[in-house]
């Protein structure tokens, strides 16, 4: 009798640390306009520290790419001002602008001052006159400037907005910390803007869901990577309603309203997430057609596209390279 207690008591102690090896430590903190999620295995001291210099890393990328402070080196390229960009500045600016070429400009960082038109990073957006947009679109157009070194040319005052790839630059970042500082697996993810690395436990694939445009609690499909990044960009994800039609933030480039391209999501599926968070904002301006255009040749990019009609598209890997589930 007293043996089978033994026994069963250490049976249960095996699966308990068995459990307790399995889980990851999880972190939440409010960074870059969005929730930021982090989940890194394994449970130790030295992952804990990881995690907590992870967020470090992503505060620091949030102060360089903000635009709204005075004293900021973006609000310094407003005035007019020289300035020299700093490595993560420098980093994130070159890969917003090779998007921009790539695209054609339906990505483009110069866009801040329309951006700031809509006030869609303040509390109170609103509808800006025609008029107020047409003078802001004359600022607009990344052809116009360029990056020498890590100082800024251009004729004219710069108004960027990198806020469709800086969080991308920073969830690569934060993994790279991670990963540098012991984490053997683990994903961050910004809102939706995420990174996954490693083998789980038992080996599993990270299970992601694509949101349906209408409904938090639905789900347009499900993907499964083994590692890599997905970034969405929805019509649904920052807006607001006047005079009976909604307004989103991600705009076109070449009207400053926001983009009606036929879309309401786009999901991309890349190595890194700077790379799947400009191409997901790029595809939604461009459209279904173009959009597809862009990937491909890409190798390892895939794309889940949700349409105004309802429909779902994909690109060839997804269902091959990467698992999906339609909902
Ligand atoms: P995302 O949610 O990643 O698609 O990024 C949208 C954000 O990117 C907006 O909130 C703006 O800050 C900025 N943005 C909007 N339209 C564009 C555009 N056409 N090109 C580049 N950035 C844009
Ligand atoms: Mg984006």
């Amino acid at each position: 009798m007293k043996s089978l207690v033994l026994l069963v008591t250490a049976l249960s102690f095996l699966l308990a640390s068995g459990c307790s090896q399995d889980k990851p430590y999880r972190e939440s903190r409010f960074l870059m306009g969005t929730l930021v999620e982090i989940a890194a295995y394994p449970d130790t001291n030295r992952v804990r520290t990881a995690v907590a210099e992870a967020y470090d890393r992503m505060e620091a990328i949030e102060a360089a790419t903000d635009h709204r402070k005075e004293d900021s080196v973006l609000a310094a390229l407003r005035r007019g001002e020289r300035v020299i960009l700093s490595g993560d500045l420098r980093a994130v600016f070159a890969s917003a602008m090779m998007i921009a070429r790539e695209s054609s400009g339906a990505f483009d960082p110069t866009m801040g001052k329309v951006v700031s038109l809509w006030g869609f990073d303040m509390d109170t957006p609103r509808l800006p006159l025609e008029q107020e947009l047409r003078n802001s679109l004359k600022t607009v157009g990344f052809e116009k400037v360029t990056l020498a070194g890590s100082i800024i040319k251009a004729g004219s005052p710069v108004w960027l907005d990198l806020g469709g790839v800086a969080k991308g630059y920073a969830v690569d970042e934060a993994v790279k910390v991670l990963k540098e500082q012991g984490a053997s697996a683990g994903i961050v993810n910004a809102g939706g803007d995420l990174k996954a690395f490693g083998k789980k436990p038992g080996g599993k694939r990270w299970r992601i869901g694509v949101q349906a445009p209408d409904d938090h609690q639905e789900l347009a499909g499900v993907l499964e990577i083994a590692n890599g990044a997905v970034a969405t960009s929805g019509d649904y994800e920052r807006y607001f309603e006047t005079g009976g039609k909604r307004y989103h933030h991600i705009l076109d480039p070449g009207t400053g309203y926001p983009a009606r391209s036929g879309l309401r999501s786009v999901t991309i599926v890349a190595f890194d997430c700077l790379l799947a968070d400009a191409l997901s904002t790029a595809i939604f301006v461009m459209g279904p057609e173009k959009g597809l255009e862009l990937l491909k040749g890409r190798d390892g990019v895939h794309a889940v596209l949700v349409l105004e009609t309802g429909e779902v598209l994909t690109t060839d890997g997804v269902g091959s390279e990467v698992g999906f589930e339609r909902r």
